[in-house]
């Protein structure tokens, strides 16, 4: 029986210094992380192919009043299904006040009903407050958490409007149902704004 590390091993029994194992293991995981990016930027490649938004919008405030008036006029637009990360809010931090500005514009025209994949007890409590409903943990693209967002507006799902930011979570997910899609680009932040 021999002694590596402290370790007693068996005869026969393969032994690697605790540090070579460590070694070997940063290396299969960097191994792994270039294969995970390499099928992910494949993915998105097919998906930014065959997948089209029907509108693309800097950030959300580019859906001005006058746009959803004429949505709501022209393509019989009567509600929203909002994605919250990366679509109203950046990095984890609150809605800046410009967006919370945006979402009360919206609601003066629409129904609208938050479908996220997160969870978040200050975004819950943030539209609570307003009296929009917010459903959690989605799984977009699956289905369920539109069809449940179009129950709740009382909305065929070709009414309602899927903004988002996320090509396959939100457009693919939102055009599976045959629901018009925008995409965001970007969050803008109160800071850019006053510049
Ligand atoms: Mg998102």
């Amino acid at each position: 029986m021999t002694k590596v590390d402290g370790h007693e091993s068996k005869p026969g029994e393969q032994n690697l210094p605790a540090e070579i194992n460590y070694k070997d293991r940063i290396y299969m995981k960097r191994i792994e992380d270039i294969i995970v990016d390499i099928i992910f930027d494949w993915v998105n490649v097919i998906l930014q192919k065959t997948v089209h938004p029907d509108i693309r919008l800097a950030d959300v405030t580019q859906l001005t009043e006058a746009e959803i008036i004429r949505l709501k006029e022209t393509l019989g637009i009567e509600g929203v299904i909002l994605d919250v990360d990366e679509t109203l809010r950046t990095n984890l931090k609150f809605i800046p006040k410009c967006n919370q500005e945006w979402i009360d514009i919206v609601r003066k025209h629409l129904k609208i009903i938050i479908v996220s994949n997160g969870k978040d007890t200050s975004i819950a409590e943030f539209f609570e407050e307003r009296g929009i409903e917010y459903i959690s943990l989605a799984f977009k693209p699956l289905s369920f958490g539109f069809k449940k967002a179009c129950k709740k507006m009382e909305l065929n799902p070709e009414k309602v409007l899927v903004v988002g930011d996320d090509l396959f979570d939100d457009i693919y997910g939102g055009k599976r149902l045959k629901m018009r899609t925008a995409i965001i680009e970007n969050v803008i932040e109160d800071e850019e704004i006053q510049k």
